[in-house]
């Protein structure tokens, strides 16, 4: 394609969607009960770190997804970056992506102390490609006490993270099912995921943990704002603990049993979420819409 017939393409779509500068990717929406639950946050004082719209937004989370458990964090990016922490991904570690993903996800991965390695997105998923994976890891990989090591930099390659570009599943049962054969744990970036499914499971539950965002441009918005999901309760309750500074419940001592993280998300941006959530699928059935239309149209 010509950079020509790209231009009068890219005027076809603005003539379509009657905007004049540039398509945007994602237009928050404000249509539901927003105002009412963050105005309950200001006028009962639980703007920050605890309420009731925290716990009521991991829960609607949880039941529309159908995982065991959410944890809300701060943003995507720290959400994953605890998730590979969870998973045991240590220093100097390598981390399995794709080429083709936002910079949170190297950014988690370098977060936690480990190198990045980015495999080809494929055409038909824009996600990982399973075959190029698969070749990487027989041809540049070998297996050491059951750890997968690169046989360039002899370092451990502990973790596998897939995203899902712009909702579009990538080939995970695939992905899977190499992570099994080469000792990868696998986690899945399900930021731009959420209302997309494999079968009748949600992206971001085939691996032991998975991550959402609710930053401005994802299918529903916090303000800022993420979730760890998973089916692994103990898993759920370890990234509750040490996202929550590991805090040991009590009345008053502040005792916290090892180092923690201050990821919360406030309960003001919970409320948001919990509104957002509550029209969910009003949004999700506009951009299947949407996707029609395009698909029409080319
Ligand atoms: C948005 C996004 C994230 C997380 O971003 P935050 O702004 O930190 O919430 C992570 N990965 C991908 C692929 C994303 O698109």
């Amino acid at each position: 394609m010509t950079e020509e017939h790209l231009k009068k393409i890219v005027e076809k779509i603005k003539q379509a969607f009657g905007t004049v500068d540039f398509i945007p990717l994602h237009v928050p929406k404000f249509i539901g009960n927003e105002k009412k639950y963050v105005d309950d946050t200001i006028d009962s004082t639980f703007v920050s770190s605890v309420g009731k719209y925290v716990d009521r937004f991991e829960e609607m989370v949880k039941e529309f997804t159908g995982a065991s458990a959410g944890i809300a964090t701060s943003n995507g990016t720290v959400a994953l970056q605890v998730a590979l922490y969870l998973c045991g991904v240590k220093h100097n570690d390598e981390v399995i992506t794709q080429a083709l993903t936002f910079v949170a996800t190297p950014n988690a991965i370098t977060h936690v102390g480990a190198t990045p390695i980015f495999i080809d997105s494929s055409r038909d998923t824009m996600g990982m490609c399973p075959e190029k994976l698969k070749e990487f890891l027989e041809t540049q990989t070998f297996q050491k006490d059951g750890i997968c090591c690169n046989k360039v930099t002899h370092r451990h390659i502990t973790a596998c993270v897939p995203m899902h570009t712009f909702g579009h599943p990538v080939d995970i049962l695939k992905i899977k099912a190499l992570c099994e054969e080469f000792h990868l744990t696998l986690v899945e970036d399900a930021a731009e995921s959420l209302g997309s499914y494999v079968g009748n499971t949600h992206t971001g539950l085939f691996g032991k943990l998975g991550t959402l965002s609710f930053n401005g441009n994802k299918t529903i918005t916090t303000g800022g704002g993420g979730m760890i999901i998973t089916n692994d309760i103990e898993m759920a309750k370890r990234a509750k603990h040490i996202t929550t500074t590991s805090k040991i419940p009590h009345p008053w001592e502040f005792f916290h049993d090892e180092v923690g993280f201050n990821f919360r998300l406030p309960n003001l941006n919970a409320a948001l979420g919990c509104a957002q959530m509550e029209t969910l699928p009003n949004f999700l059935q506009n951009k299947r819409i949407l996707a029609i239309d395009y698909q029409i149209f080319f």
